[in-house]
């Protein structure tokens, strides 16, 4: 049995917040040490604002540390869907967002010197059906016309350059795209925040918060486990694992589980067999497979193989399905032993869209759907300038923020089970 364990965990040493006591107040709350959170803490403290996280857990304790590290460009829907439902010029300039969330990950690491294994591999996807390959020369022709961004296509009978597998039926590669260890990521934005003047706040949930004036300044009361305080402006950072402290926000996220194991390390050969350009790979199903190469050569293997957040019990679960999923792909890692096996939560909204906005005069950016590396961070830079000068050109604040159908949905994910069963049978019809 491989280890219940974090394998990008035990690559870093996470920084811990000195304990200190909360300030009586602060100008900007946020909630949650993740990607969002820690990119509009350092933004806002390198704009002079005082600025306190609050997170539930520890640094990074979310789906920062624990995701594939794959910096991707897009966004989960299809650049076609995009158009037909935002339209042209909305689409085109949430496409430039995703593009240039690359470069602002890129940027942080080099300003703030964040030791984190960031190299632009490019990301391939691959396609599981012919119909699905077809697609890509329609989406990258797409992409081409109306972004000016050139993706590869690669045909079947030249895909072993680029993955060391048969069963797929062509490719799509963005050079753009990079990989990274997320955990070494989170920390060094943590510290980085912290150098720069923001306090974090570990072990300190957010309970509830209330809109509240304070000499003629409006602002909000937060009740956290570690007494009140008051802010003039609180962000929601919390995606997947965002709970009743913000009720309207609960109810518009779906959290869906995702896990993810790890081999031991893999002679050179055959990892260069396995993946010869060290790019970041997924594939084009709903109940999708996403592998990488870790820098020092492991094969990490992930993909929903339970709809379920992470307990003890889904994790054990997925460790042997996705063990098969990953022998499926690579038959030759048969012999290879798994060492590590994790699982995390993806925020999904209800039309697949990452949102960013203001709810009751709160602001938040979440939502991500599994593209969140460089994604989040991205939006807490972008939530960042809106708090800090008071408007905002993100084009994710421009789309509705749609609940669920019939309000039929108070965060208690009742229908996962049918989620997962119509993913699957759509992965088969479609
Ligand atoms: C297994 C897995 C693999 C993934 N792989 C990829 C990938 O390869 N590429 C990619 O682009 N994306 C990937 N993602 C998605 C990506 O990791 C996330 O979108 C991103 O990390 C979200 O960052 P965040 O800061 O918004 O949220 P998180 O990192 O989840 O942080 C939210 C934090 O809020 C805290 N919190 C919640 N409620 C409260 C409260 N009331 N008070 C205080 N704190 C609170 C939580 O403790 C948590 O630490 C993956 C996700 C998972 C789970």
């Amino acid at each position: 049995m491989p280890e219940e364990q974090n394998f990008w965990l035990t690559t870093v040493q996470m920084p811990a917040a000195p304990p200190q006591p909360l300030p009586e107040k602060t100008d900007i709350a946020i909630i949650g040490a993740g990607f969002t959170g820690l990119s509009a803490a350092l933004a806002l403290a390198k704009r002079g604002a005082r600025v306190l996280v609050l997170e539930s857990q520890t640094i990074g304790w979310g789906a920062s540390s624990r995701n594939g590290g794959m910096v991707l460009t897009g966004l989960k829907l299809g650049v076609n869907q995009l158009i037909s439902k935002f339209g042209r010029d909305l689409t085109r300039r949430m496409y430039a967002a995703s593009l240039e969330s690359i470069g602002s990950v890129e940027r942080i690491v080099s300003e703030e010197n964040i030791i984190c294994d960031f190299v632009r591999t490019g990301h391939l996807e691959v396609a599981c059906k012919q119909l699905h390959f077809d697609d890509y020369a329609r989406q990258a022709e797409t992409i081409a016309r109306e972004f000016n961004h050139q993706l590869c296509v690669v045909p079947r009978d030249r895909l072993r350059s680029e993955i060391g597998s048969d069963i797929y039926y062509g490719g799509m590669v963005d050079e753009i795209s990079a990989g990274l260890n997320p955990a070494r990521y989170v920390a060094g934005l943590a510290a980085a925040a912290t150098r720069t003047g923001a306090q974090i706040s570990e072990r300190t949930p957010l309970q509830s918060l209330q809109r509240e004036s304070r000499n003629g300044e409006r602002g909000f009361k937060l009740n956290t486990s570690r007494g009140t305080m008051w802010a003039r402006a609180v962000l929601i950072a919390t995606s997947g694992y965002t709970g009743p402290a913000t009720p309207a926000l609960q109810k518009k996220i779906i959290p869906i589980g995702s896990f993810i194991i790890v081999t031991e390390v893999l002679p050179e050969p055959l990892a260069r067999e396995l993946s010869p350009r060290n790019r970041q790979i997924y594939d084009s199903k709903n109940y999708l497979y996403y592998f990488r190469l870790t820098p020092d050569r492991r094969m990490l293997f992930g993909g929903r193989a339970a709809f379920f957040p992470e307990t003890a019990q889904t994790i054990r679960k997925s460790a042997e399905l996705l063990r098969r999923g990953m022998i499926e792909v690579y038959p030759r890692l048969r012999d290879v032993k798994i060492k590590y096996v994790w699982g995390g939560t993806l925020d999904f909204c209800f039309d697949l869209m990452p949102h960013a906005g203001q709810l009751d005069g709160i602001y938040f950016a979440l939502g991500y759907a599994g593209h969140g590396v460089a994604m989040a961070t991205y939006q807490g830079q972008k939530m960042a300038e809106w708090i800090a000068e008071g408007e905002t050109d993100n084009p994710l604040a421009e789309i509705p923020f749609p609940g669920a159908p019939l309000g039929l949905y108070n965060g208690n994910p009742w229908f996962l089970p049918l989620a997962g069963a119509y993913y699957k049978v759509l992965d088969w019809i479609s």
